[in-house]
C-alpha cells in the first residue's frame, strides 16, 4: 500500500480542548496510516509534533457529500475511489499549557480544524486559547467539527451551536462553517471532508522561491556503537513552507552553532548537503511543502542529536533570512490572560524582564533592553533566524508558568 501514499500538500492544525475527540478525528480520517508508519524516523517526528496523512477521496458512483471519505474502496458499488488530495494534520498537542508548542506547530498550518466537544459549555480553556492563537497567527481557513454528538440530544445540539456561534463571533473564525460530527462513530466525517475540501484549499506555492524549512526535530538514527564506517548523518525533521528541496543541494542551518574563537563566541551557520528525503513515509528525489519532511543530512550524527537542531532554518547557502541575537518588535498586548478568571489583566512589558519569545519553531528567552508604548528591544539568550515582519509569541511568567502576554513583529 505504501505505493498509493503521496505527498501530503496542504498542513491542517487540530485544535481544540484536551478530550474533545481530536486524535479520534484523526485516527478516523487518516486510517491505517497512522499505523503505518512504523518507520524509526517517521515516527520520531510524528509522535512529538503529532504529524497524520490523510488521503482524501471521491466514490465515483456517489453524489456529495456521500461521495466523500478516505477509503480506498467504494464496497457499496464494488469500484475503487479516486483521490482528492492528501492532507497533513497536525494534531497540537491538548495537555501542553505551553502555548509555544501550539503556536511553532501553528507557524507551519495552512489552515485549521477547531473540535469542540458538543456536551460541554463552550469555550472550555483551551477551545479559547487555540482559537486566540489562530486569530494571533491570522489563520483564515477554519473548520469547526463540533464533535461527540452521539452523546447529546437535538436540543442540546442546537445550544451548544449557539454557544459555538456566541464564541467564535469577531474572531478568524467568525464565519467558519460548523459541521456536527461523530468522530468515534464516524458520523457526518463525508461533510466534514467536504467542508475541508472547501474551506483549506492547498496555498499556491512559488517553486522558483529559496526553500525555507523550519526544523522540529533532529536526530541521529545511529544504533550505538555503528563503526564510523556505517555511520549515518544526521537526519533533520520538520516542514518545507517554502520552495522545493533536492537531494545533492547545498544546506545551510540557520542561527547554526555557538563556535568558540580567541575566548570569544560567535554563532556560525552550519552548512552540509542533502543525502536524502522522506516525505509522506517514502524516499524522494523532491520535496515541496506539505506535511513532514525528514532530511538526511552529511552532518556528523553528534550534531543532530536529542533535537539539538531544533528551531532552526535550513536552506540554500546565502539565501535563508538573518539572524539575530538582538531586535526590536511590535508589541501587541492581549486584553487580559487567555483562559484565566476575570480581571487577570496584562501589565506593560518592562525593561529587565525575561520573555519566552517563539519565532517559527525556534523558542528562546530575551531580555527586554528598553521597552516603550506598542515596543520593546529584546536580547537573546539563544539567536534566532528570522525575517523582517516575521510573527512572534510573546511570553511572561506568571506563577510557575509561561504565559501568552501578546504577539510581537520583528522590526529589525
Ligand atoms: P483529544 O484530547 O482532543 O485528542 O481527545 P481524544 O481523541 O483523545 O478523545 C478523548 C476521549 O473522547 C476518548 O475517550 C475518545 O474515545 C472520546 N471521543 C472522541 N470522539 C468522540 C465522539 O465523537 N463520541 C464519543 N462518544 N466519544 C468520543
Ligand atoms: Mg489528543
Amino acid at each position: 500500500m505504501a505505493g498509493t501514499h503521496r505527498q501530503p500538500e496542504v498542513n491542517i492544525g487540530l485544535v481544540g480542548h484536551v478530550d474533545h475527540g481530536k486524535t479520534t478525528l484523526v485516527r478516523a480520517l487518516s486510517g491505517e496510516w497512522t499505523d503505518q508508519h512504523s518507520e524509526e524516523m517517521k515516527r520520531g517526528i510524528s509522535i512529538r509534533l503529532g504529524y497524520a496523512d490523510a488521503t482524501f477521496r471521491r466514490c465515483p458512483e456517489d453524489e456529495p457529500p456521500e461521495c466523500y471519505t478516505v477509503e480506498e474502496h467504494c464496497s457499496e458499488h464494488d469500484v475503487d475511489t479516486d483521490v482528492l488530495r492528501t492532507v497533513s494534520f497536525v494534531d497540537a498537542p491538548g495537555h501542553e499549557t505551553l502555548m509555544a508548542t501550539m503556536l511553532s506547530g501553528a507557524s507551519l498550518m495552512d489552515g485549521a480544524v477547531l473540535v469542540v466537544g458538543a456536551n460541554e459549555e463552550v469555550p472550555q480553556p483551551q477551545t479559547e486559547e487555540h482559537l486566540m492563537a489562530l486569530d494571533i497567527i491570522g489563520i483564515e481557513n477554519v473548520v469547526i467539527a463540533q464533535n461527540k454528538i452521539d452523546l447529546v440530544d437535538g436540543e442540546q445540539a442546537r445550544e451548544n451551536y449557539e454557544q459555538i456561534q456566541e464564541f467564535v463571533e469577531g474572531t478568524v473564525a467568525e464565519d467558519a462553517p460548523v459541521v456536527p460530527v461523530s468522530a468515534e462513530q464516524e458520523i457526518n466525517l463525508d461533510v466534514l471532508i467536504e467542508t475541508i475540501e472547501e474551506e483549506i484549499p492547498t496555498p499556491e506555492r512559488d517553486p522558483d522561491a529559496d526553500p525555507r524549512m523550519y526544523v522540529a526535530r533532529s536526530f541521529d538514527i545511529n544504533r550505538p556503537g555503528t563503526t564510523w564506517e556505517g555511520l549515518t548523518g544526521g537526519v533533520l525533521g520538520g516542514s518545507l513552507v517554502a520552495g522545493e528541496l533536492d537531494v545533492d543541494d547545498d544546506l545551510e542551518l540557520r542561527p547554526g552553532r555557538e563556535v568558540e574563537e580567541g575566548g570569544q563566541s560567535e554563532w556560525q551557520s552550519i552548512t552540509t548537503t542533502v543525502r536524502s528525503l522522506q516525505a509522506g513515509g517514502e524516499d524522494v528525489d523532491t520535496v515541496t511543502p506539505g506535511g513532514l519532511l525528514g532530511v538526511g543530512t552529511g552532518l556528523d550524527p553528534s550534531m543532530t542529536k536529542g533535537d539539538a537542531l531544533a528551531g532552526q532554518v535550513a536552506g540554500h547557502p546565502d539565501a535563508l533570512p538573518p539572524t539575530w541575537e538582538s531586535f526590536e518588535m511590535e508589541v501587541d498586548l492581549l486584553e487580559r490572560l487567555v483562559g484565566a478568571e476575570e480581571g487577570e489583566t496584562i501589565d506593560d512589558i518592562n525593561t529587565g524582564e525575561p520573555l519566552m519569545l517563539t519565532v517559527g519553531t525556534a523558542t528562546t528567552v530575551g531580555a527586554v533592553t528598553s521597552a516603550r508604548e506598542g515596543e520593546c528591544e529584546v536580547n537573546l539568550k539563544r539567536p534566532v533566524c528570522a525575517e523582517v515582519g516575521d510573527v512572534i509569541a510573546i511570553n511572561r511568567r506568571v506563577g510557575a508558568r509561561w504565559r501568552l502576554i501578546g504577539i510581537g513583529r520583528l522590526q529589525g
